[in-house]
């Protein structure tokens, strides 16, 4: 057995900014960090762990999921970046995109690359069976602004997501959980799954403790953006019985004002 292979995979968020989860997958020795929009914490989690840095991760452009690539190079030279093929960046990468997989043999890990239009036009995620991370497209409860794509191409990409296995942990890039649970209540108050959650999230929140990952199980019964057919919500829009994609649309508008 190889001497990496001995350790368990560890998966840890490190909080950056004020509501940004850098997670550092690790096996004890070497490490992959996902969106690094800060290089200092990330950099005092390394060190404090004693890890190598082999890899980074990038989902999309964003500067607060990339702001730290330049640093982190500079101090790991070795590590290898990936990030996504549509879209542009001033740091030496291995473009991906669907079909790509990225292989991480030093983890025992092959991450498939999804392609997720909606949230940016070249976002992707990186998934490995029971691992999914999806940047800022899917988060606990919610889903990404629509700050390139169409309103269709985001319904598309979360529905990719939500096909994935149930059992599957959501490492969402965002700490948006409880506000993103208030919304969702509005639309179904009595959804007794999520009145569950919203009182499992306060007290993760109230320990200071993150409340990702999630899993899909999770976000298939609790959030809104999965659950465009869902008939408690189409009641609470008052709508009529109108399409998912109009449901979803509804909904994402309404949540960039709550
Ligand atoms: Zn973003
Ligand atoms: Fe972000």
């Amino acid at each position: 057995m190889i001497e990496s292979m001995q350790h368990k995979l560890q998966i840890i968020p490190i909080p950056a900014f004020k509501d940004n989860y850098i997670w550092l997958l690790h096996n004890g020795t070497k490490a992959v960090i996902v969106d690094p929009g800060d290089a200092a914490p990330v950099i005092a989690t390394l060190n404090q762990l004693s890890l190598s840095l082999s890899a980074i991760l990038v989902t999309h452009h964003h500067h607060d999921h990339i702001g730290g690539v330049s640093t982190l190079l500079k101090h790991y030279s070795n590590a290898a970046i990936y990030a996504p093929r549509y879209e542009n960046y001033n740091f030496k990468h291995h473009p991906v995109s669907e079909p790509n997989t990225v292989s991480l043999p030093e983890f025992g890990l092959d991450f498939s690359v999804i392609d997720l239009p909606g949230h940016t036009l070249g976002h992707i995620a990186y998934y490995s069976p029971d691992i999914l991370f999806c940047g800022d497209t899917l988060f606990g409860a919610g889903c990404g602004r629509l700050f390139e794509g169409t309103p269709e191409q985001m319904f598309n990409s979360l529905k990719k997501l939500a096909d994935l296995p149930p059992t599957t942990k959501v490492y969402c890039t965002h700490e948006y959980t409880l506000h993103n649970i208030n919304f969702a209540l509005f639309l179904e108050p009595n959804n007794t799954d999520l009145l569950q959650r919203k009182y499992d999230t306060e007290k993760l929140r109230h320990a200071s403790e993150p409340s990702l990952p999630s899993t899909l199980i999770l976000e298939l019964a609790t959030n809104p953006f999965l659950r465009c057919t869902n008939p408690e919500i189409l009641l609470s829009l008052q709508l009529g019985n109108i399409p998912p994609l109009e449901v979803f649309k509804t909904i994402r508008e309404m949540r960039n004002h709550y």
